[in-house]
């Protein structure tokens, strides 16, 4: 299946046009983004720490009203009432790199119950959802426990589960395995193809260019407030100027092609491998 036939006919669902933002201190931390997202599409925003990843996420879903430019879902501009702003946030749901930020809650299950018990949904349709995350994340070992106990990986989960309860159709993951041991990020990882499987919205800001390299359909990279370039993965990392403007390394796989293909032991006409298992299926072939 070639990746876009997922797509729903690549239909826009979020698209922001012009969008400037400046903190209260005169830090202009979004410059003029332009940005459209294809519902279900997977979009990885890479870029240097302060290019405005986090600002963007905040401004995507109503935290920050932009200066200038504007927020549109679903073709319609964001209404920046208290209803309008509850309204987009039951449709797009944000996943804060740090949890403390998020979590606030007694108890595991008391977090995870407090958004989705305020939807108008019957107690019991509430609980069966509450219950079902619960059993999908892992969560049920330390559900009773209060929120400050927990390791980090344990709170990331949690954070996680305080988004999916709701059913959001779009998902924003602010660098969601930064501080977590390999084994947490591994299972972060499953957790958002997951989403994507189900025809969720994903997008999501990291430094792991690998991840960015196997997982995007399209990365988006800033530098200073702005957009400097867009592209499929294949088309990102082959843009030396792009990947020095924005400190970027080329994933690992992709360096080690590129190399074999110097050397004349790889065709550089064949299609760039995006896991180590298709490079070596290459290099076993012997497909000079
Ligand atoms: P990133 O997530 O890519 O690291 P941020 O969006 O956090 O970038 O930051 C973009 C710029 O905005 C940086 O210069 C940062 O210092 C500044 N910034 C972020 N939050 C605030 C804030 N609350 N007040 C003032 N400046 C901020
Ligand atoms: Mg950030």
């Amino acid at each position: 299946m070639q990746k876009n036939d997922r797509k729903d006919h690549n239909e826009i669902i979020l698209e922001l046009e012009n969008v400037c933002y400046t903190y209260e201190d005169g830090t202009e931390a979004l410059k003029g983004v332009n940005l459209k997202v294809v519902r279900g599409e997977k979009l990885a925003i890479m870029g240097a720490n302060g290019s405005g990843k986090s600002t963007l996420f905040l401004t995507l879903n109503g935290i920050h009203k932009p200066n200038k430019g504007m927020v549109l879902y679903n073709h319609i501009p964001v209404d920046y009432s208290r209803k309008g702003l509850l309204a987009l946030r039951k449709k797009i749901g944000i996943v804060f790199q740090d949890p403390d930020n998020q979590l606030f809650s007694a108890s595991v299950t008391q977090e995870i119950s407090f958004g989705v018990l305020n939807l108008g949904l019957s107690f019991e349709e509430a609980r069966e959802r509450v219950e079902k995350i619960i059993e999908e994340l892992n969560i049920t070992s330390f559900r009773d426990k209060p929120t400050h106990f927990l390791s980090g990986g344990q709170k990331k989960r949690v954070s996680i589960a305080d988004i999916l309860v709701m059913n959001p159709e779009m998902i924003l993951f602010d660098e969601p395995a930064a501080a977590l041991d390999p084994k947490h990020a591994r299972m972060i990882d499953e957790i958002i193809d997951q989403l994507s499987e189900k025809g969720i919205t994903v997008i999501l800001s990291t430094h792991d260019v690998n991840r960015a390299f196997l997982w995007a359909d399209r990365i988006v990279l800033m530098d200073e407030g702005s957009i400097v370039s867009e592209g499929t993965p294949d088309e990102i990392f082959t843009d030396e100027a792009a990947l020095a403007q924005t400190n970027l390394e080329k994933p690992t796989v992709l360096k080690i092609f590129e190399s074999l293909c110097k050397s004349g032991v790889l065709d550089r006409t064949l299609p760039v491998p995006h896991t180590a298992n298709e490079l070596e299926q290459y290099i076993r072939e012997g497909t000079v």
